[in-house]
């Protein structure tokens, strides 16, 4: 490897090529800044671009054509209950205050076509989360890079930052690696980029990394799976602490309590266990072959008590709950993760369960579903939902992997890094996943999208200014 001297500079350094750097970098070239995004894969878009896509927001057409109220307010209060009170309120009054803004920039500005429904996931008290029309944030990520290229900002792929430059405090740039190959090392070259204005770190989470992440909390090994891209690693995060900027909360990381053992990565399950299981179907313990939990609880709260159970759990439903939810399963039916069973009796057999014991816990659910009051958990019980009875009935293998990491770099609600002496780095910026204080204790579903888009965007134009 060799190493050349300083050879490039540009106004804005981002690192990272998710939602919340492609964002940033809009909002930055926006505002006159030359901008240079440095992305490590030879491929943009990170975690982002693997996500469903779910963008939460309140107050919108959306809500009010489905006669739902909600208001920044309540969503600010559902984060704060599901986060146990740890998140900052500072930073969700920031993202809830400009959540419907952020969503109406993806579509409008951006051109993201949305589903014309809404949902309600684990732990929100409405529905408020908007779906891309093909379930991808692909979607999201497509028309960020489409707008950087109108604004002639490089994405440079296959770029390694190594290691942020400091003179006399401020952040002045970066020490990179040129032509890194995450699976296939050997042509690489060291080199040196300034920034006159700023660095925007926006590398993402660290859920495939499992020395870090096993650090924080010790149950996730590497027998631990995870929904993340291998390379979600915690180098640049590492880096920011080395500089001095406060770590916070880094062992609350989220397991995702609707992903299937029988498949790696995200798969295609989470369609059925997120979208389908949980707001219109029951998840059964196959020993007790009983209900354990309230499905409809927030992620961190359901994913602790399948834990407990210490083998995977059954996720179910009939065709009336997929019909109701409206989502098309062929994908996780193909691959097997789904399967369909004519009667409750062959399902309870195919998963070794007592028939008489769990066709006896559908029909006590059932009873909830009808009385609209769930006495043993206290599930919402949601206005379009049936009882389980119309075959066939459908389910899946329940295990949680790693998802999400809410700890990351302590910043202010202009996106500033803060140092563990609790100042502003100068010159250093960030956003998204690999920033902490926004979730607290648990993130709720589709609200990352969310955070990724308003703290993005304002680095981006605090950094650019
Ligand atoms: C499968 C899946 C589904 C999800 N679905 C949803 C959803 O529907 N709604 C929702 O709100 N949230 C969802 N999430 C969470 C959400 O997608 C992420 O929190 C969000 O995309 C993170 O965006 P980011 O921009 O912070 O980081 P990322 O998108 O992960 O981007 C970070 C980038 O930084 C690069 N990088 C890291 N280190 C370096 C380095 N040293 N040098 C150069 N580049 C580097 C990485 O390669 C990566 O491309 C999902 C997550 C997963 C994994």
């Amino acid at each position: 490897m060799s190493s050349v001297a300083l050879n490039f500079e540009t106004d804005i350094i981002i690192i990272g090529s998710g939602f919340a750097g492609l964002a940033a970098a809009i909002e930055a070239a926006e505002a006159g800044a030359s901008v240079q995004v440095l992305e490590k894969m030879m491929a943009p878009g990170g975690n982002s671009i693997i996500s469903d896509g779910g963008i939460a927001a309140p107050g919108t057409s959306y809500q009010e054509a489905a006669g739902i109220s909600d208001s920044p307010e309540l969503m600010y209060q559902d984060m704060i209950a599901a986060g146990q009170g740890l998140n900052y309120p500072d930073l969700v009054k920031t993202v809830t205050e400009g959540a419907r803004e952020a969503f109406l920039w993806s579509r409008d500005y951006l051109g993201v076509k949305y589903k014309n429904r809404v949902d309600i996931f684990g732990g929100h008290s409405v529905a408020r989360c908007y779906t891309p029309e093909d379930v991808s944030g692909s979607a999201l990520i497509k028309r960020q890079l489409v707008r950087l290229k109108e604004l002639h900002v490089p994405i440079r792929l296959g770029i390694f930052v190594e290691s942020l430059i400091q003179d006399e405090g401020r952040v002045t740039g970066v020490r990179l690696i040129e032509g890194y190959r995450y699976s296939k090392p050997g042509h690489e070259i060291q080199q040196t980029l300034t920034a006159a204005k700023a660095v925007i770190v926006a590398s993402g989470g660290f859920g495939s990394d499992v020395a870090f992440r096993q650090a924080q909390d010790p149950r996730l090994g590497s027998s631990m799976l995870s929904t993340n891209k291998p390379f979600a690693t915690a180098e640049i995060l590492k880096e920011c602490i080395r500089i001095g900027a406060n770590p916070i909360q880094l062992s609350h990381i989220q397991l995702g309590p609707w992903t299937s053992p029988d498949e790696i990565g995200f798969g295609a399950g989470p369609l059925f266990g997120d979208y389908v299981v949980l707001p219109y179907g029951l998840i059964l313990d196959p020993e007790t072959c009983n209900r354990f939990v309230n499905e409809l609880t927030d992620r961190s709260l359901l994913a602790e008590a399948i834990l407990r159970r210490k083998h995977p759990v059954i996720g179910i439903t009939d065709e009336a709950g997929v019909h109701t939810a409206g989502w098309d399963l062929s994908r996780p039916l193909a691959k097997g993760v789904v399967k369909t069973y004519d009667t409750l009796d062959e399902l309870a057999e195919a998963y070794g369960m007592d028939p008489s014991t769990s066709k006896a816990a559908v029909e006590r659910f059932n009873c909830s579903i009808e009385s609209g009051i769930d006495e043993d958990f206290q599930k919402p019980i949601l206005k379009e939902a049936g009882p389980l009875n119309r075959p066939p009935f459908y389910a899946m293998r329940i295990w949680p992997k790693v998802h999400h990491t809410m700890g990351g770099v302590q910043i202010d609600t202009s996106a500033r890094v803060i140092h563990r002496d609790q100042y502003p780095i100068p010159g250093l910026y960030a956003a998204g996943e690999v920033t902490g204080g926004v979730h607290g204790a648990c993130r709720l579903g589709s609200c990352a999208i969310t955070e990724c888009l308003v703290m993005g965007r304002i680095a981006g134009r605090k950094a650019a200014i």
